[in-house]
């Protein structure tokens, strides 16, 4: 038996009529950039969200840099000012905040939820600090009081790293009326990309606020910084979503929440059936709905993930790792201070992610879960 980790043309099998029926619609609709096919899933995904500014755009990296550009050019935030981020995510939270001109502040997880470490927060605030970036890793939401209230108490901007935790939901309170990861902060970045729980079928992304005055602006500068044709206010960009991508998105969101349904299951099943002395699962909190399950992630202790990485290859079993170098440690931020990030660098070189996503049955992770027992580590 083979158990590929993910294979992105099985996830979309179940579409492919809809998608071809799509794709026929916007080639011969002759409207190749904006337009009704971008209005319509702006507007779908607003109301998923229940959030009342939504702008499509070229991708989640992007959907990030423009809300952080947009902040500057709003006045909000200026050259050098600080924005926290979790030690632990992936390289594009940390890629938007350089971008902008802005600098990372790295700070650390809780070894728990793999997330960042809200009681943390407050001992990284300096003058300089005017926002926090909220990442959603793996499909789990991170929002707690000891964020919002620090926000609240320093004047901070939450914005959402919401890649890879479209659909979730809190318990907890928003600053809004919604639930959902995405429209809990000032603003949120979603990712299209094809591995997504929603993926398109090539780039995509989606800016999501509550905020008129930043959605203006993001919109402006991801066409040019025009408002108005040839009406140039900000040295933007071209940053938008492609109908075709629009058109496949709106095929695909409806059926988001039993994408997602169908992967706690999975989750499920490991959490069940693993059990074994090398291996840390991932917390599941009776909330349920708290986490998506973009990734399931475990962690294999006393230095033994790559060996039980290749029993579980020859096994047939294929792997992967989100993320093995965390971004203070790529080469590219060499020059970048930050304190000690223990909980993260520890968990880097202990993470494990399964197979997850469709085309992984629950039968199938069943079936993993007990190749993952019977995996002899040495003692
Ligand atoms: C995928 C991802 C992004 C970037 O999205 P792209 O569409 O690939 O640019 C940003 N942050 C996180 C946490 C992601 O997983």
């Amino acid at each position: 038996m083979k158990y590929p980790f993910l294979d992105l043309g099985c996830v979309n099998e179940p579409y492919a009529d809809s998608l071809v029926a799509a794709a026929e619609r916007v080639i011969r609709s002759g409207r190749y950039i904006g337009g009704p096919e971008v209005e319509a899933f702006e507007s779908r995904l607003g109301e998923m969200l229940a959030s009342p500014f939504v702008i499509g755009v070229s991708n989640g990296l992007d959907a990030l840099r423009l809300i952080l550009r947009a902040y500057c050019e709003n006045g909000v935030f200026s050259y050098g000012d600080e924005i926290i981020y979790p030690a632990n995510t992936f390289i594009a939270s940390v890629l938007a905040i350089s971008d902008a001109g802005l600098v990372p502040v790295a700070v650390d997880i809780d070894e728990k939820t793999m997330n960042l470490d809200t009681s943390l927060l407050e001992a990284a605030i300096t003058p300089r600090t005017r926002g926090i970036m909220a990442v959603h890793l793996y499909g789990r939401v991170v929002w707690d009081a000891a964020l919002t209230d620090c926000a609240g108490k320093h004047g901070l901007k939450i914005i959402e790293d919401c890649a890879q935790a479209l659909g979730a939901r809190t318990l907890a309170e928003g600053l809004h009326a919604s639930p959902f990861a995405g429209a809990l902060g000032d603003a949120a970045g979603i990712s299209f990309y094809p591995t997504k729980n929603v993926g398109a079928l090539g780039d995509g992304g989606a800016v999501v606020t509550h905020d008129a005055g930043l959605a203006k602006t993001v919109r402006a500068l991801a066409n040019y910084g025009t408002e108005s044709r040839y009406n140039n206010i900000f040295k933007g960009f071209n940053c938008r979503l492609d109908p075709l991508q629009a058109a496949f998105l709106s095929v695909k969101l409806p059926y988001l929440a039993q994408e997602n349904a169908d992967r706690f299951a999975r989750a499920l099943a490991y959490q069940r059936t693993i059990s074994h002395p090398d291996i840390v699962l991932p917390y599941m909190s009776s909330e349920v709905t708290d986490h998506v399950w973009h990734q399931y992630v475990i962690r294999v202790t006393g230095g033994k993930r790559d060996q039980f990485r290749q029993k579980l290859a020859e096994r047939g079993v294929d792997t992967d790792i989100h993320y093995a170098v965390p971004p203070h440690c790529q080469p590219c931020y060499a020059d970048l201070a930050h304190g000690p990030l223990p909980v993260t660098e520890r968990l880097a070189g202990e993470i494990v992610s399964l197979p997850i996503a469709t085309g992984t049955s629950v039968a199938d992770a069943a079936e993993i879960a007990s190749i993952i027992n019977q995996a002899d580590l040495g003692g």
